[in-house]
């Protein structure tokens, strides 16, 4: 189902028309009222009389999270203060929060961008969604509320956690449609099991998860337990939340919904704009956000574009899931490479553990990757020639999935250090190298 067919299904021509003028008057906007960026459109010895379409856009200065923390809290405001009828934060667990103020077109193209996202898994009306997202600073609660009102559906704003009344309401409201992120559907659906309850037979339909990366293998696994179509979500509060893009019926990446938010992919290292299909980090510019806009913000999510048409119907690109993060990228003989890439390998071997650490080094000129991946204690136990087995099957699963040659050995049970906070899962002594020398 096509919530805005007007914008969602047009041509490519006409597209490019929207774009350009919403860019026009965005640049406009930004270099008379936000002193912020008129100095980086300054420094960059560009201005709006420079932009005659969206292909200008890679004319424009990046914009990065540290820049707009350091402008917190108001510094990104393109209104006057009354304007603004609703405040969002990012969560500034690292730092200071990034700050997003909602006029009322704003938080009207937001509920819009939520209708689409809601249709696009067949949500009307005639639905009960139970929204599990957290309602708050945090964007999910209120983003898919406002897409559910629009619609018209019915909303029950029970927001995340409290699993025993989310299962009773999802039992006595005979909730639809379920949203929340894909981690938790899957504890729900253990704690209706152990409850006895049975998740797959109580009528949902659809689910809509986000606000964390997941996998094919999580969909397999929640598309068989909760019975309903999973659609994967994406969004962010440097740009507005839940809305910028969604996965259709067809499961083949992610529509942006870029009459309002305007995608590129870049190569992290030049910022150069990259081709379709070429992986690398997720630039967005807001087109028609009025309170806090932003130009060409670098998301750190790594994705590929994909033009093609899609079968639903809809015309706008898609973005391919997120595949990780730039802070996290590899590069290996010119080949990008993913820690969750090689995670998503080692999970599916028998006798090993979830813990590993890749080393990267040089060699006569060529860059070798040594993955290091614990055993458990049942393999450690074993014969010595098993290990080698164990070692050459995983990489030759890596070689299927990645297509670089790696390297991989066994390690003794619990050597590898665990980490409370992030895990350290890189060694790169080809940098460590240059930094000495
Ligand atoms: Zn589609």
């Amino acid at each position: 189902m096509i919530w805005s067919p007007d914008y969602e299904t047009l041509d490519a021509p006409a597209l490019a028309r929207v774009q350009g003028e919403r860019l026009g008057r965005l640049v406009d906007v930004l270099y008379r009222r936000v002193p912020f960026y008129r100095k980086k459109m300054e420094k960059a010895a560009v201005g709006p009389q420079d932009i005659q379409g969206i292909g200008d856009i890679q004319r424009l200065p990046f914009t990065t999270k540290d820049e707009m923390r350091d402008v917190y809290p108001y510094g990104l405001l393109a209104v006057d203060l009354r304007d603004i009828v609703e405040i969002h934060t990012s969560s500034g667990t690292t730092g200071k929060p990034v700050v997003d103020a909602y006029t009322a077109a704003d938080i009207d193209i937001w509920s819009e961008a939520m209708a689409r996202t809601l249709s696009s898994g067949g949500t009307t009306r005639h639905d009960i969604v139970q929204n599990a997202y957290g309602y708050g600073l945090f964007t999910g609660g209120l983003g898919v509320h406002y897409g559910a009102r629009r619609i018209g559906a019915t909303v029950i704003p029970i927001s995340g956690g409290n699993t025993k009344r989310q299962l009773a309401v999802l039992r006595d409201f005979k909730s639809t449609i379920l949203t929340c992120t894909p981690s938790y559907s899957l504890f729900l659906a253990e704690a209706a099991q152990e409850d006895g309850l049975d998740l797959g037979g109580l009528g949902l339909k659809a689910g809509f998860f986000g606000a964390e990366p997941w996998s094919e293998s999580m969909r397999t696994e929640i598309e068989g337990k909760l019975k309903l179509l999973s659609i994967d979500i994406y969004g962010l509060t440097e740009i507005i939340g839940p809305g910028v893009a969604m996965e259709c019926e067809c499961h083949e990446g992610m529509h942006v919904n870029e009459d309002h938010f305007f995608p590129e992919v870049i190569d992290p290292a030049t910022g150069a704009v990259l081709p379709d299909g070429q992986k690398g980090e997720l630039v967005i510019t807001t087109l028609t956000k009025d309170g806090t806009p932003v130009l060409r913000y670098r998301t750190r999510d790594i994705t590929y574009l994909d033009h093609r048409p899609c079968a639903c119907g809809r015309t706008t690109v898609r973005m391919h899931r997120v595949l990780g993060r730039t802070d996290d990228m590899l590069i290996i003989r010119g080949v990008n490479v993913f820690p969750s890439q090689i995670e998503e390998v080692i999970l599916g071997v028998e006798g090993v553990e979830p813990h590993y650490q890749l080393v990267v080094d040089r060699r006569e000129q060529l860059d070798e990757l040594e993955v290091q991946v614990e055993m458990n204690d049942a393999v450690f136990s074993d014969e010595i020639r098993n290990l080698e087995q164990v070692e050459r099957k995983i990489e030759a699963e890596l070689y299927a999935a990645l297509n670089i040659h790696t390297r991989v050995r066994l390690v003794e049970p619990r050597t590898i250090a665990r980490s409370e906070g992030k895990a350290r899962r890189i060694i790169d002594k080809r940098t460590l190298e240059e930094a000495h020398g």
